[in-house]
């Protein structure tokens, strides 16, 4: 009797495998398909200067349209799409998509990219930034690559000398999310960063621990003459307590939502000088 129901429970939790390998099968199909469906986007979310107010460049945010699923979110079909390989053609795609965007807009400003931890491995990483700044004509000092801790954690040597392989096209280097990893204080002090991105979990937490996180890191980053964004803001009260923290600039649902390349270039017409 024991053993029927052993079995029974082994079978029940088999078919459940199943179904995850299948829906998991269906979606790695689906990615797949998704660049030559042109299903990609890319929105852009504007980055603010707390001192001017004025929008000083954007983030490319990826989104996948699919017919069936919808707007899928990045963080649902990055990690699959880095366990297949697949985030190197995608983070390719990216990389040119924001640099031509980029390019077109009518004020100077920066554009951010994400780098997924895979494509900082990838061998072809500063032949593919190379080649997105040449085919657009994107001044390089407009290009900001994001990479989180993931992308830290290899040998020091290596990681330093594809960062200073970047910096030497003229790209930037912004440390983004930081604080929620480990040992990011050593990665300051090893790693030349141009920009920390404070996460928004210590932005939006509003309690004397995190006001104080905040305050800490917008003052290391002064010390050490590295920018900080908050990231993450999405009322007035906590873009005053991060100004009074001292970041530099924010970037939040309250100055700005991600919206479309086209919004993003009227928003850049609108406010230009001229
Ligand atoms: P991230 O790079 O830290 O990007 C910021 C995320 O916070 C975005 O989520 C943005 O929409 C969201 N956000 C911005 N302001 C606010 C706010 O005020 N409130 C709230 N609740 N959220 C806010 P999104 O677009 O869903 O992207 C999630 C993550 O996916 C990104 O985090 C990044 O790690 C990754 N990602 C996005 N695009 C790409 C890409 O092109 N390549 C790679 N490798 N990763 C990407
Ligand atoms: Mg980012
Ligand atoms: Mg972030
Ligand atoms: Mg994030």
């Amino acid at each position: 009797k024991a053993k029927v129901d052993g079995r029974g429970t082994f079978r029940f939790f088999e078919g459940e495998m199943d179904a995850r390998m299948q829906a998991r099968r269906a979606m790695e199909i689906n990615i797949r398909k998704a660049m030559a469906l042109k299903e990609l986007e890319l929105v852009y979310q504007p980055q603010v200067h707390l001192e001017t107010n004025a929008v000083v460049g954007f983030e490319a945010l990826l989104r996948w349209n699919n017919a069936e699923r919808g707007v899928v979110s990045p963080a649902d079909f990055i990690p699959l799409a880095e366990e297949i390989g697949l985030i190197v053609p995608i983070g390719d795609w990216v990389l040119r998509t924001a640099c031509h965007e980029a390019a077109s807009w009518s004020q100077p400003v920066s554009i951010a990219v994400n780098l997924s931890p895979v494509q900082f491995r990838n061998a072809k990483l500063i032949e593919s930034v190379v080649s997105a700044l040449a085919s657009s004509g994107l001044d390089p000092g407009r290009l900001e690559l994001e990479i989180t801790e993931g992308a830290l954690l290899e040998n020091t040597e290596r990681v330093l000398s594809v960062l200073n392989a970047l910096r030497a096209i003229g790209v930037r280097i912004s440390m983004d999310d930081f604080g929620t990893g480990y040992s990011s204080l050593s990665y300051l002090q090893k790693f030349p960063f141009d920009k920390i991105k404070i996460d928004q979990s210590f932005v939006r937490g509003n309690t004397d621990d995190s006001n104080a996180i905040v305050r800490a890191v917008a003052g290391l980053g002064a010390s050490l003459g590295i920018r900080t964004t908050a990231e993450g803001v999405e009322t007035v009260e906590q873009l005053n307590r991060i100004r009074a923290q001292g970041c530099h600039e924010v970037q939040g649902y309250f100055t700005g939502r991600p919206m479309a390349a086209t919004a993003a270039a009227s928003l850049l017409n609108a406010t230009s000088s001229h």
